[in-house]
């Protein structure tokens, strides 16, 4: 698995084909040119990293440059009674999404988070990819606790796939977050039923002996976000989850008091979020940005569709109450849109008079400038609702002249071309178009760069572990750590997998790894696609196959009929007859050259067609598309 990890660490999200299907012309062509760029792509990826560190601390350091961030010796020998505690991030440090770590003392674990990964370039057909819980399975009987943080997939999305698999743990979650796992366990009806105990913000849990857990709010996109102040033998550990802290239109931050607090009573370890950690400055206040939306809402004079995340409940719920304030009625449309805002309505997380959101069918009923829709779809989803309404799909939703549409969600790295196909379409059917870009109608819910170092100092903690994120952005927090006076030394920047042992006064990386490769899920199958199908799936995407159908004399062993030849995203093969008939030219030689005094024996004859059809192509064509012969025997 190692290099084809490494191969898909090293920036082609940047060329991805972007979800409209077909090979990337910006890719190379032949699989040996792959396989050297990837070589390639691997080395000056190390190279990269060595150098950002090294860079990074020259240049904040120039008094020591061989000072490294992540320094592994101990600073203090251990004594032989210190139990050291087990930390290890088994997912969403090298990647977006997948979200996993889990803490173990003797013996006992507790896990925060369990996500998925939606699926990338490389992993062409995967529906996504989950945390490998090898080492979990090993050790159910000792789990006390999966700590969830809040309802997003990148942090529920592989429980219905895990829990049976780990013992089943009790789940400790707030109630919005509880309503959303179990509504998505409805679709496993096979899975055993699930434990999950609600908790409140500022609730201290006792999980195990060792483990005492105390649950927080914090802001981010979702109402009832918690974090979590884990309180171990060794010291507070601090997760925030996905966070970002809420400024009022002065630009003060607003609800740190429990940092504060939190920061006062010592923190051993901050694992802190790494998503925006390029952005510089400070979040833009959610008070802005409903100022924005009310007066764009304001002025608008025909229907208007807002996309967005169904994930975003405390936008959407904004949304509804500024509709309402503004005398228009909303329509949910999209399968996810409808059930989270049904479970935040029940809830009492969305308030909205009666008669405010309206069924979609009943859009006729009202003028168009009182019809505001809220629908799913903004990164470009084939699937999703605003595709369908787009390309006249919807059974109720039809674009018309004098439509606005306004998206309120920036585009994810790697969607941008299905996002532009979008509002080329919305542009030709008429509409108005408001991209997130062109008015700020978002604002993002994982702290930028000023943001995160407030977080840093107001908790203070001994060691820090920037996650979520790419090395490249995880660095540039470990920068700003180093801004806030976290000394170099104390700051790790670890990978998938890595177990960190932590007492008191020394964190060390160790030796040990646990299985932490990816978990693919496919269509029903959990596990089963390996390296060898993803391959396949890409030499598919990228070459084309050619079928070569050989229909032999079983007793005699000699050709019956000329071969059949069928190829499928190669060449055109009707307008390359030279080549196809080259090709049966060659697999009658191959037949005629085999002795005619025993049977024939079909793999062999199928691994002479391959071998020597493939050379054959890549000699005439310098591509290596998938060879398949197939032998029948009459
Ligand atoms: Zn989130």
């Amino acid at each position: 698995m190692g290099r084809w990890r490494n191969g898909r660490r090293t920036g082609f999200r940047s060329q991805r084909p972007q979800g409209l299907g077909g090979s990337n012309p910006l890719l190379p062509t032949s699989s040996i040119d792959n396989k050297l760029k990837n070589v390639a792509k691997t080395l000056s990826y190390s190279h990269d990293t060595k150098s950002i560190y090294t860079f990074m601390l020259r240049k904040t350091y120039p008094h020591k440059p061989r000072t490294r961030i992540q320094e592994t010796k101990f600073e203090k020998p251990k004594t032989k009674t210190e139990t050291p505690l087990r930390f290890v991030p088994l997912g969403g440090l090298e990647e977006i999404g997948r979200n996993m770590m889990f803490f173990e003392y003797q013996n006992e674990i507790v896990i925060i988070d369990a996500g998925l990964q939606f699926p990338e370039e490389e992993t062409p057909g995967i529906d996504f990819i989950i945390p490998n819980t090898t080492y979990l399975e090993s050790k159910k009987a000792n789990i006390h606790a999966l700590l969830v943080t809040h309802g997003h997939y990148d942090h529920i999305g592989a429980i219905p796939y895990i829990m049976n698999k780990i013992g089943n743990p009790p789940i400790y979650t707030t109630s919005l977050t509880k309503a959303i796992i179990e509504k998505r366990q409805e679709d496993f009806p096979n899975r055993s039923k699930l434990n999950i105990i609600t908790v409140k913000n500022g609730e201290k849990i006792k999980l195990s002996n060792n483990f005492e857990a105390e649950f927080f709010g914090i802001a981010h996109t979702i109402p009832e976000s918690v974090a979590i102040n884990l309180k171990t033998p060794v010291g507070n550990i601090v997760n925030l989850g996905d966070f970002k802290i809420e400024n009022d239109l002065n630009g003060e931050p607003t609800d740190v008091e429990d940092l504060k607090r939190i920061g006062k009573e010592g923190v051993i370890m901050f694992t802190v979020d790494s998503t925006n950690a390029d952005k510089p400055g400070h979040s833009e206040s959610e008070r802005m940005v409903e100022k924005n939306l009310e007066e764009l809402i304001g002025n608008t004079e025909g229907r208007i569709i807002i996309a967005m995340f169904a994930s975003v409940l405390t936008r959407i719920n904004e949304v509804i109450k500024i509709a309402e304030k503004l005398g228009r009625v909303v329509a949910l449309s999209g399968y996810s849109m409808k059930s989270n805002v049904e479970i935040a309505k029940r809830l009492g997380f969305i308030k909205s008079s009666p008669g405010v959101i309206i069924p979609v069918e009943e859009i006729h009923k009202y003028r168009d400038n009182k019809i505001l829709i809220l629908s799913t779809g903004a990164q470009g989803e084939s699937n999703a609702s605003l595709m369908k309404i787009i390309n006249g799909e919807h059974r109720f939703i039809k674009i018309k002249f004098g439509d606005t549409v306004m998206f309120s969600a920036s585009v994810i790295p790697g969607n941008e071309r299905s996002v532009q196909t979008l509002k080329d379409n919305l542009a030709r059917q008429g509409a108005n178009i408001y991209a997130s870009d062109i008015i700020d109608i978002h604002a993002s819910g994982h702290a930028p760069k000023e943001d995160l170092k407030l977080a840093m100092r107001l908790l203070n903690p001994k060691f820090l572990v920037p996650i979520h994120g790419y090395f490249y952005k995880r660095s540039i927090n470990a920068k700003s750590a180093v801004e806030t006076k976290i000394s170099p030394k104390n700051i790790f920047l670890m990978d998938n997998g890595q177990v960190a042992e932590i007492t008191k006064d020394s964190f060390t990386i160790t030796k040990e790894n646990v299985p932490a490769s990816y978990v693919m899920v496919d269509g029903l199958g959990v596990g089963d696609v390996e390296e060898v199908v993803l391959r396949d799936r890409k030499t598919l995407a990228q070459e084309g196959m050619v079928v070569a159908i050989i229909t032999l004399d079983q007793k005699r062993g000699r050709l019956l009929k000329s071969p059949d030849i069928i190829s499928r995203g190669f060449i055109y093969i009707k307008e390359n007859q030279e080549i196809l008939e080259e090709v049966r030219k060659k697999i009658r030689a191959i037949i005629s050259r085999l002795p005619n005094y025993q049977p024939l024996e079909a793999d062999y004859v199928k691994t002479l067609v391959r071998d020597q059809i493939g050379q054959f192509l890549y000699t005439k064509t310098k591509r290596r598309p998938m060879i398949l012969p197939v032998v029948i025997e009459i």
